[in-house]
């Protein structure tokens, strides 16, 4: 048996400034042929569960290109034709295969096109034909086009939020697919999607609403004759005509059985929407409220600027209020290039004065004044422990931790998601001794930041991932949809 496999992986904010490149994908992971293979074997992803698979039942993997980059801004259209077009070369070039097996993420948008999956997708059907397998995996967050479910053969998305089932996705994909080429399922896949959507913090699978809606999928999926169940949450920061939750079903060759259980399931999940919204304290509040919090460190949660969701993580709303509050021994971690090389200048051991962030985007806030002692000057690099994606190197670029009195920020030369705390050790600060640390996130970092935290407080500030959707400036998503429109008739 011979399968290719390859894929694309990037959760775009439509409403990011920061456009991502084909050099943001070199950065981070973009590779081509056996190195495909090579360097996702060992890591916590869905590909090296595809190759545990085909490793463990004699198949023969034919990697074509995968890549892989941050959340951040939508793909420049260049990129998003040079990967798709190094996909297909890939198939081209494979001579016979008896299948495709994918790692998409399912919220990539290209800056002029809002499917570069589903294109992708299209992409592959043009060179094997309509009869051959393909299935992908899928990130929790994916917008699931009926385009994209229509060239697909299954759909297998993770289960957790945080995620934390990467590998063993990877392995369900690959293990339907061997077994799909042996002729001993046909899987047989239906779509549902309620005109919904959720912000992540009402996403995570732990516990609340979607714990229950997770039960219930898994509930369906022990049904005999039904392969998988994907519930994907959706990410609500790509401006397209849909996006929002959807529950995809894979059957055995029963079109019925997956269409009445997608049916079922996504009117369930439609009957919980008025648990699937929230509301968050501003600034103002949040940080009142972490001051008064007696159980340390708290962790400050910056919704608005989730370096997760694609943000460029140099928001000064949180830092600005905490200062302005007289906070003490808070600790946040900003983007800026800019104020590191002021840092670096001025040398170890100097006060200066200097303004910190908030030049990315007006949303942001202003840059922030501060005056300072550059306390330590790092190369960035951190372990990232056994967390997310295990096997990506961690850097932040050049790194300088700056003292203002007895607060700490950490200022990096690249964005760089929490999701670990070896940035901040790796800064000469354990995270555990604070009092407030500033996280700019969503649900993710919990997997690190759960250990060390005494109290949690999410702030809803003004940003690209701001938990508040109607202050968004949707252009192409199609009305109504909820919750931005209350009165929403389904189905
Ligand atoms: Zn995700």
């Amino acid at each position: 048996m011979r399968i290719a496999i390859g894929g694309m992986f990037h959760e775009s904010n439509s409403f990011s400034t920061e456009i991502t490149t084909l050099d943001d994908f070199r950065r981070w992971s973009l590779t081509e042929g056996g190195e495909v293979v090579e360097h996702w074997r060992d890591s916590d992803s869905e590909l090296a569960g595809m190759i545990d698979v085909a490793e463990a039942e004699g198949v023969e993997l034919v990697p074509t290109c995968m890549a892989w980059a941050a959340p951040s801004g939508p793909i420049d259209d260049d990129a998003v034709a040079w990967i798709i077009g190094r996909i297909v070369a890939g198939l081209r070039g494979a001579g016979r295969v008896d299948g495709v097996l994918l790692s998409l993420h399912g919220a990539s948008v290209g800056r002029s096109e809002p499917d570069p999956e589903a294109r992708l997708l299209r992409a592959v059907r043009e060179v094997i034909g309509p009869a051959l397998p393909v299935i992908a995996t899928t990130d929790f967050h994916a917008n699931v086009s009926a385009e994209m479910v229509r060239a697909l053969t299954s759909l297998v998305g993770y289960d957790t939020y945080p995620h934390v089932d990467f590998r063993p996705r990877g392995r369900e994909a690959a293990e339907m697919m061997v077994r799909t080429v042996r002729g001993e399922i046909a899987p047989t896949v239906a779509q549902v999607r309620p005109p919904l959507m959720c912000v992540p913090q009402v996403q995570a699978t732990a516990d609340g609403p979607m714990h229950d809606i997770m039960e219930e999928a898994h509930a369906i999926e022990a049904t005999r004759g039904v392969l998988n169940v994907t519930v994907s949450g959706g990410f609500a920061y790509n401006d397209i005509p849909e996006p929002g939750v959807s529950v995809v079903v894979t059957s055995d060759r029963d079109a019925d059985l997956a269409r009445s259980m997608a049916d079922r399931l996504a009117k369930r999940i439609w009957s919980r929407r008025g648990d699937l919204v929230g509301e968050w304290p501003g600034p103002v509040e949040a940080v009142r409220l972490a001051m008064g919090a007696e159980r340390k460190p708290v962790i400050l949660v910056d919704i608005g600027d989730n370096v997760g969701g694609g943000t460029p993580g140099d928001g000064t709303g949180l830092l600005a209020e905490l200062l302005r509050q007289g906070a003490g021994r808070a600790v946040a971690i900003l983007h800026d290039p800019i104020a590191v090389e002021r840092c670096i200048e001025a040398g170890l051991g100097t006060e200066l004065a200097l303004e910190v962030g908030g030049r990315s985007d007006p949303v942001y806030g202003p840059p922030c004044p501060v005056i300072g002692r550059v306390g330590m000057i790092t190369d960035g690099s951190f372990d990232p422990g056994n967390i997310l994606h295990k096997g990506f190197g961690a850097s932040m670029g050049r790194t300088v931790r700056l003292d203002v009195s007895d607060n700490q920020l950490v200022l990096t030369e690249r964005r760089t998601v929490p999701w670990s705390l070896g940035q901040l050790r790796s800064a000469g600060i354990e995270p555990a001794e604070r009092g407030i640390i500033v996280v700019k996130a969503a649900i993710a970092y919990q997997l690190a930041y759960e250990s060390i935290a005494g109290t949690t407080i999410e702030c809803g500030t003004p940003g690209w991932t701001a938990p508040e959707l109607g202050g968004l400036p949707y252009g192409r998503l199609r009305h109504p949809r909820w919750p931005l429109d209350r009165d929403v008739a389904w189905p």
